[in-house]
């Protein structure tokens, strides 16, 4: 079963408990421009608790410092956690002792503050603790209090947790939730064997798309290769301490962000974050075959910007920036989910639309029109009005390329015409 998203707050504000106010702010301008997180700071445990009084659950983590005017010891951290808020802890040095105590705490991690890259890698593990509440782990082990055990480690880093008794259990879960990012699992359990299970999932998951961590027996050596050539991503040997589970962890869903990341870049238009121009052809040419099945009908339409070169000249660049995404996302929410819509280049998109019959294509490309046109688009309090001009063609030629060159100059007669109108290609009027 999945747990719930824990009883952490829905909104993103970190409580940051720092006496050094220039700490606090860096803090804050890292968390806000790097995760968009929000930052309530204060200097003192009497601010704190004035702060818990009123609504903790806002707080989603708390940052602090264990030294503070008011409480010289660590008093903050039992405070903090007593609403349910989970604690980073600041400190000016680390010893043994103050580690242990920290860990006896349930503190989810704690730094040392030395210098500027010591913040920024407690922002670094706010911003992934944020981003675990969307992450499905599951834990596979027939050890119910091994599983208990997992699960609340992980729980308090705010992964989803899934649970599966045996190999078996693992696959039928996988299977309602296969959006799972990654999986830890035993190699000794009966039945189905952690090997087996790993073997399975290969066989319909990359490495890249679902990330194994197998769990070796640290007293059989040869185990964590064979885990690794079976197609774990990793392996950790048992017993461990938490702190290494949870670096194996967070080290694993990291590359799984990193590659997302990279697919994303290579797929997607950096300004608008629709497809590039690559991508929309590779998705066409196979609607464009579809289409010549008989599976559907396809309209495809060319949509350029209106005068928009004026409105770079007028108002610059980064509003001509701003226009363009805000014409790119009505575009893509005005269209239906079976429809597909790319940045072709500068200021032009190619929408294509699988269609129910021919007339539903007009009335595809005249609500794309529409809706731009409505968009009440403004900067610096002046209105800047924004239109397209839209040519579309719902005849399959021999290509898709054809079917862009014949969209392209139905445009042509849309601006001829006045602009801020949809033209359908027609041979007629193309003279063919
Ligand atoms: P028309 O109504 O005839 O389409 O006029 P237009 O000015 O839109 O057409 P033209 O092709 O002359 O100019 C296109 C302009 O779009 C020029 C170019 O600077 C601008 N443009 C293209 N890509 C971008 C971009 O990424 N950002 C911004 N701000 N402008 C861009
Ligand atoms: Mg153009
Ligand atoms: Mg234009």
């Amino acid at each position: 079963m999945a747990s719930k998203d824990g009883d952490g707050a829905q909104t993103g504000t970190v409580l940051v408990v720092e006496d050094s106010r220039a700490l606090r702010g860096l803090l804050a301008s890292y968390l806000s421009d790097e995760y968009g997180l929000a930052v309530v700071g204060v200097g003192t445990l009497a601010e704190t608790q004035a702060q818990l009084a009123w609504n903790p659950e806002r707080f989603f983590c708390a940052v602090l410092d264990l030294n503070l005017p008011d409480a010289p010891n660590g008093g903050v951290v039992d405070v903090v956690q007593n609403h349910g808020i989970p604690a980073i802890v600041l400190t000016g040095f680390m010893d043994p002792g103050v580690r242990e105590a920290m860990l006896a705490k349930r503190v989810l991690d704690y730094f040392i503050k030395r210098n500027l890259s010591d913040i920024e890698q407690v922002a670094h593990t706010i911003g992934r603790l944020w981003r675990n509440r969307q992450i499905k782990v599951m834990v596979v082990d027939d050890s119910r209090s091994f599983r208990a055990c997992v699960q609340s480690l992980l729980d308090g880093h705010r992964y989803q947790i899934l649970a599966a008794a045996s190999g078996q259990e693992a696959l039928d879960l996988l299977a309602d939730h296969p959006d799972t990012s990654l999986v830890i699992t035993d190699v000794n359990m009966p039945g189905m064997s952690g090997l087996e299970l790993i073997e399975t999932i290969r066989r319909q998951y990359r490495r890249e798309d679902l990330a194994v961590i197998g769990m070796s027996d640290a007293s059989k050596p040869g185990l964590s290769a064979l885990l690794l050539k079976t197609g774990a991503n990793d392996f950790i040997a048992k017993p461990f301490q938490v702190e290494e589970l949870l670096c194996r962890v967070n080290q694993n869903t990291d590359m799984m962000d990193y590659v997302r990341r990279l697919r994303e870049a290579a797929t997607c238009d950096f300004l608008t974050g629709l497809l590039n121009r690559r991508q929309l052809l590779d998705v066409g040419e196979k609607l464009h075959a579809n289409a010549r099945r008989g599976h559907f009908l396809l309209g495809i339409g060319m949509v350029d910007a209106d005068y928009f070169k004026r409105i770079n000249d007028q108002y610059g660049h980064l509003v001509g920036d701003e226009a363009l995404k805000v014409i790119a996302s009505t575009l893509h929410t005005t269209l239906r989910t079976s429809d597909v819509v790319g940045r072709y280049g500068g200021e032009e998109f190619v929408c294509m639309a699988v269609l129910q019959s021919e007339s539903d294509a007009d009335r595809v490309f005249e609500r794309a029109c529409a809706a731009v046109a409505k968009i009440g688009f403004s900067n610096a309090g002046r209105e800047i009005p924004l239109t397209v001009s839209i040519g579309f063609t719902t005849e399959l030629g021999t290509s898709l390329h054809q079917m862009i060159e014949c969209a392209d100059s139905a445009v042509y007669q849309a601006k001829a015409g006045g602009r801020n109108r949809v033209v359908r290609w027609s041979a007629v009027d193309a003279g063919r």
